[in-house]
């Protein structure tokens, strides 16, 4: 693509994807039930005629349904065909991030803006070739801000299928590991650490597996969360686990190949001394002869240089 292509996209920047839109509902009991129940949330603070709704709706409030918004700008629609116009033919959505700044209670008007925050240069993804093309909306209840939705997605052209290389017909299992001479072996997935999870992974990076402790009620929670199921509270303090647990359930992964796993291998659902679960690899043990219920200890598994996890060495008895 040319420069003069990636100017036309950059002037999306800055202009709006929605103007003075307004949710088709006032926040409701209904949708909140209907949300909650979907997501298997029973928080009490989400039910009966005083509830709050749960921040993560906060898009939902804003949604257009089939028919769409009547606040939709011309500039989103724009941007859209002149990418697909170049080829960038698929969409799939990549990522959100949201910030609450006041809870939203049933009976609250929401209205919002959408402006087209970035149009990125060329990147090119497993998927495909493409631009990923932020949007931020900011939402308010009762006219007052009440949270922003930051959307992102890849406009791409879908990457090729190679054609199976001719001379190894019958040949089975996954790309990657096998790897020709000099191709850099595949890398386990990192993991996603943000502000909710960070204190996990830095105890992980001193051998320490912390579980969360409210400071409400005082009922653990692993993995972490930044308020209490049990009681809502957002205090927390943290307790080391002990390192013993039983292996709760299991499943031993064949198919699909995953580039940097080797299949068949256990991935176990750990119950920890503590009486939280977390889901780990089992080590120490063959696949097969992992158990329900199986006495395992918390060891550290250095990956890479970057990366190090707790695993779960089970003991054969
Ligand atoms: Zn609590």
């Amino acid at each position: 693509m040319s420069d003069g292509f990636q100017d036309a996209l950059k002037e999306f920047e800055g202009l709006p994807a929605a103007e003075a839109g307004v949710g088709k509902d006032l926040v409701n009991e209904a949708m909140i039930r209907h949300w909650c129940e979907a997501m298997g949330d029973a928080n009490p603070a989400y039910a009966g005629p005083e509830a709050m709704a749960p921040p993560t709706m906060l898009q939902a409030w804003t949604m257009g349904g089939l028919g769409g918004h009547a606040g939709r700008s011309k500039a989103q629609d724009e941007l859209f065909a002149l990418l697909e116009g170049a080829g960038y033919t698929s969409v799939v959505a990549t990522d959100c991030e949201q910030e609450y700044l006041r809870p939203l209670r049933i009976g609250d008007a929401i209205t919002f803006d959408a402006v087209i925050e970035s149009v990125s240069e060329q990147k090119t993804t497993k998927l495909g070739t493409g631009h990923f093309v932020t949007t931020r909306m900011d939402v308010r209840a009762g006219g007052e801000p009440a949270g922003t939705h930051r959307f992102r997605i890849l406009k791409y052209a879908p990457a090729q299928r190679k054609p199976k290389a001719s001379g190894e017909p019958g040949k089975s299992g996954g790309p990657g590991k096998s790897g020709g001479p000099g191709k850099k072996p595949a890398q386990r997935p990192r993991p996603v650490i943000n502000r909710d999870n960070a204190g996990f992974w830095e105890g992980v990076g001193q051998h320490k597996l912390l579980i969360q402790k409210c400071g409400g009620c005082g009922e653990l929670r692993l993995p972490w969360l930044p308020g209490c199921n049990a009681c809502g509270s957002q205090e927390w303090d943290t307790v080391e686990a002990s390192g013993e647990g039983t292996v709760f359930s299991y499943v031993v992964m064949h198919h699909p190949p995953f580039p940097a796993f080797d299949p068949p291998y256990a991935v176990g659902l750990i119950e920890l001394a503590e009486g939280v679960r977390m889901i780990s690899n089992v080590v120490g043990v063959p696949h097969d002869q992992v158990r329900i219920g199986m006495p395992v200890r918390l060891e550290f598994l250095r990956v890479d240089e970057e990366l190090e996890l707790p695993v779960f060495r089970g003991s054969e008895s």
